[in-house]
């Protein structure tokens, strides 16, 4: 499913249980009253500005956040964040039920990059390629990844049957803060969700989950303070969230680490494709979808590695 599809499912979804949707609206800034905020102001598509009043505020305006930068929510520069560009592409693979990653990128000179390159079938005729690159890459500033994307759909045009010169959709291009790199995430009268929060998963760049899950946990936070436990409810939420995501943000580390390390991750990558074992337990440690009830060697593995981060943190 492409994401405009699922966030129109999820859009009519609110809408139907009675959620008002001002389509086309700009939040400009927030109503701040005596120190807290209390609502936006607000500019319809056809210019008429006007404020809305709330009691509460949940902030979800992407990676660059400039309502939540308006609040003083802050990126901490030092940790990594993921530059991406993705489009789709006709094929005749559109309906293969699995996805390509690919490890060893490299730029036009052969120098490996820290990031990956995806083919994911999306089941409509296309299938959406992309590629993601890690801000610690030597020559991030200068890199230009609508090249890579170039090269990386001509490198795939024989398998997946693609002509690389003809794109069958928009291209998007963005950086995706990560790992918990936003604070703060809560005031006492607002909260910061999904990209505005930096809580895609460092591993991989991905955050649409991430971005309903946090959702979610506003949702049942706003809903405890709507229901007696008033505004103090409400710092119970970066809380959550931190307990949700602590542990797959710690083994995050290492892998930025390893990925920083080309010939490391050259090995890595190909035991990954060798051994069906080891490459899933790269994919379900990388996913974060651990399960917590079981002993298999994806859950041993990151036992293990959050265990060396207890002992070692620097390692
Ligand atoms: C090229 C690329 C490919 C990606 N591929 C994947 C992927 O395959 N899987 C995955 O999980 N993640 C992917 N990501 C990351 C993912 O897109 C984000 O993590 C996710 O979209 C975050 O959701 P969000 O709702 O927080 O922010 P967004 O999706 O950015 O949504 C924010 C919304 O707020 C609106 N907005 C912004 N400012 C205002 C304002 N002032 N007033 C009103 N509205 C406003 C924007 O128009 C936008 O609709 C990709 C990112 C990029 C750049």
């Amino acid at each position: 499913m492409r994401r405009r599809d699922l966030d129109r499912a999820v859009l009519d979804l609110a809408s139907r249980c009675g959620a008002e949707v001002l389509a086309g609206h700009e939040a400009i800034e927030p109503v701040v009253e005596r120190g807290f905020v209390r609502g936006a102001h607000v500019r319809s598509p056809d210019g008429v500005t006007r404020s809305i009043d709330a009691d509460h505020v949940v902030v979800a305006d992407g990676a660059n956040s400039p309502f939540g930068r308006a609040l003083g929510t802050f990126r901490t520069r030092r940790w990594p964040y993921a530059a991406a560009i993705r489009s789709y592409w006709t094929s005749p693979r559109s309906d293969d039920d699995r996805l390509e990653i690919v490890l060893d990128l490299a730029d036009r000179s052969g120098q490996a990059l820290p990031g990956y390159g995806w083919v994911a079938p999306v089941g409509d005729g296309t299938v959406n390629i992309g590629v993601g690159l890690l801000s610690t890459a030597r020559d991030f500033k200068t890199t230009n990844v609508a090249h890579l994307l170039e090269a990386f759909a001509v490198d795939l045009a024989d398998r997946w049957g693609i002509d690389p010169s003809a794109k069958a959709g928009v291209t998007r291009v963005g950086r995706v803060p990560m790992g918990g790199s936003v604070q703060p995430t809560a005031g006492p009268t607002f909260l910061v969700v999904g990209d505005a929060a930096g809580v895609a998963s460092p591993f991989t760049g991905a955050g649409i989950d991430a971005a309903y899950e946090t959702g979610r946990m506003a949702a049942d936070v706003l809903h405890e303070a709507l229901s007696g436990a008033g505004p103090t409810a409400l710092q119970r939420y970066p809380r959550l969230v931190a307990e949700t995501y602590a542990e797959q943000y710690k083994l995050a580390r290492l892998w930025g680490r390893l990925l920083g390390r080309p010939a490391a991750m050259r090995r890595v990558s190909g035991a990954a494709v060798r051994s069906r074992t080891v490459g899933d337990t790269m994919l379900r440690i990388m996913s974060g979808a651990l399960r917590h009830d079981e002993f298999g060697a994806p859950e041993t593995v990151a036992r293990l590695a959050t265990r060396v981060l207890q002992v070692a943190p620097e390692a």
